[in-house]
């Protein structure tokens, strides 16, 4: 059994029940969510739009391996309605993105996954949410709690 902690993000449609359906495919189809942040009402990050993102984090208990978890979270985003992967660093209005932030203490690099995620050191969007259900995990890559990645991205934001 493998502890994840997934980020959840959408900013099209009906946010909060975009968030709840991904929740509920999640624990369905990955693994039991055993905690939920509250949704967090955040800029767009990387390109412009006038519709504000809803971002959540979640823990799961899942026995499915690394590819398969992203393979299930695609079709989660497929079936709520994503029709298109962002691409070389283009970012669109999405009903649902998620991200799979960490995989137990695991170190990853494969072409199509990266773990820890590589944005979530320093993106607040992702830490406010995960440091409220996990504050003291430790970030395998940078040794630093998840609290100690907020407060160093809060101070480099002001
Ligand atoms: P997205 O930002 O959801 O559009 O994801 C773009 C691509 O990132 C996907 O096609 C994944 O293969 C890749 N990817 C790499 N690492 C991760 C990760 N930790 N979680 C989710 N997607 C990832």
């Amino acid at each position: 059994m493998a502890t994840i902690y997934l980020g959840l993000g959408t900013n099209l449609g009906d946010k909060a029940d975009n968030l709840h359906r991904a929740v509920e495919e999640i624990n369905r189809t990955i693994g039991k969510v055993t905690s939920l942040s509250s949704f967090y009402e955040t800029a767009p990050w990387g390109f412009c739009s006038d519709n504000t993102f809803l971002n959540a984090a979640l823990r799961a208990e899942t026995t499915l391996a690394p590819e398969e978890v992203l393979a299930r979270t695609q079709q989660i985003e497929r079936d709520l309605g994503r029709t298109h992967k962002s691409a070389g660093g283009i970012y669109t209005d999405r009903p649902i993105d998620i991200d799979i932030l960490l995989y137990d203490g695991l170190c990853l690099t494969t072409p199509a996954l990266t773990l820890p995620h590589p944005g979530m050191a320093d993106r607040l969007f992702v830490l406010r949410p995960l440091a409220e259900i996990a504050p003291d995990l430790i970030h395998p890559v940078t040794g630093l709690t998840i609290s100690e990645l907020l407060r160093r991205a809060c101070q480099k934001e002001t």
